[in-house]
């Protein structure tokens, strides 16, 4: 007998499409633009950079790799000491792994299929770039699906660290699933709509970022308070099992500058 599927196991709760409505009234009212006419594959490169980095220094590496070579070609030919010099010129961190990875996909990318492109993807289905791109060194599921998403607009929904947290919070989906689960859930409950995806993924992101915060959540501002069981205890300042948040504090703390 075949495993039931994720949504089988846990089917989308009724509060899913509100809770989805309310981000995107609030973050994204306007919905997104498709992107058309880039390279993938700098897309590909600029997420391996924004792996376990802030935004602001994704795209500072992005601009030093794009004015240091001309082509990708380049940087393949350069090395993995040249790409990392690159990148040490601009600052950051993890800069020796991140430089590894780069040029070992340009490798595969290279000897598999000849050239230092991904612009055939866009007419590829979506199951064929995923498996090209995780067949690719260092590309896991939620990169793969940030290309998809961001690059080819395909209706992916890539799950981090702040839409992890917000989903468990919420209770969407079971306390004991990964991200990865998650991801394969919501691919299963949300709407296979870009459009749809792609708002639900920023608000979600904006939301952890702004008010869902790791550490002291701001529940008392939240536009989801009345549809989310850890409020409660937050406002309660009670610790729920697994959290490591701190009692809030007397006054609201200043906003700091890029957070
Ligand atoms: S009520 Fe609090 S815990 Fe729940 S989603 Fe809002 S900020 Fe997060």
């Amino acid at each position: 007998m075949p495993r039931p599927s994720l949504s089988e196991q846990h089917p989308a709760p009724p509060q899913l499409p509100e809770v989805a409505r309310r981000l995107r009234e609030r973050y994204l009212p306007t919905p997104p633009t498709l992107r058309r006419g880039g390279e993938p594959l700098d897309g590909l490169i600029e997420t391996i950079l924004s792996q376990q980095n802030l935004g602001v220094i994704t795209r500072r590496q992005f601009a030093g790799l794009k004015a240091a070579y001309r082509t990708w070609e380049a940087a393949l030919q350069d090395g993995p000491d040249g790409i990392e010099a690159a990148l040490r010129a601009v600052g950051g961190g993890l800069i020796r792994l991140k430089a590894d990875r780069i040029w070992n996909v340009l490798s595969t990318l290279q000897q598999e299929r000849g050239l230092l492109s991904l612009r055939d993807t866009r007419d590829m289905d979506d199951a064929q770039v995923r498996t090209l791109l995780e067949d690719l060194p260092g590309v896991g599921p939620k990169t793969a699906s940030c290309v998809l998403l961001f690059d080819l607009a395909r209706p992916a929904m890539p799950v981090d660290t702040h839409i992890e947290r917000v989903t468990r919070r919420l209770e969407l989906a079971p306390a004991r699933w990964n991200a990865v689960k998650i991801e394969r859930w919501y691919d299963e409950v949300l709407p296979r709509s870009y459009g749809e995806r792609y708002t639900f993924h920023v608000g979600a992101i904006r939301h952890g970022q702004q008010i869902c915060r790791s550490q002291r959540p701001l529940c008392a501002e939240c536009l989801l308070q009345d549809l989310c069981p850890a409020a409660g205890i937050f406002l309660g300042h009670t610790l729920p099992t697994g959290e490591q948040a701190e009692p809030p504090p007397k006054k609201p703390p200043p906003a700091r500058k890029g957070g």
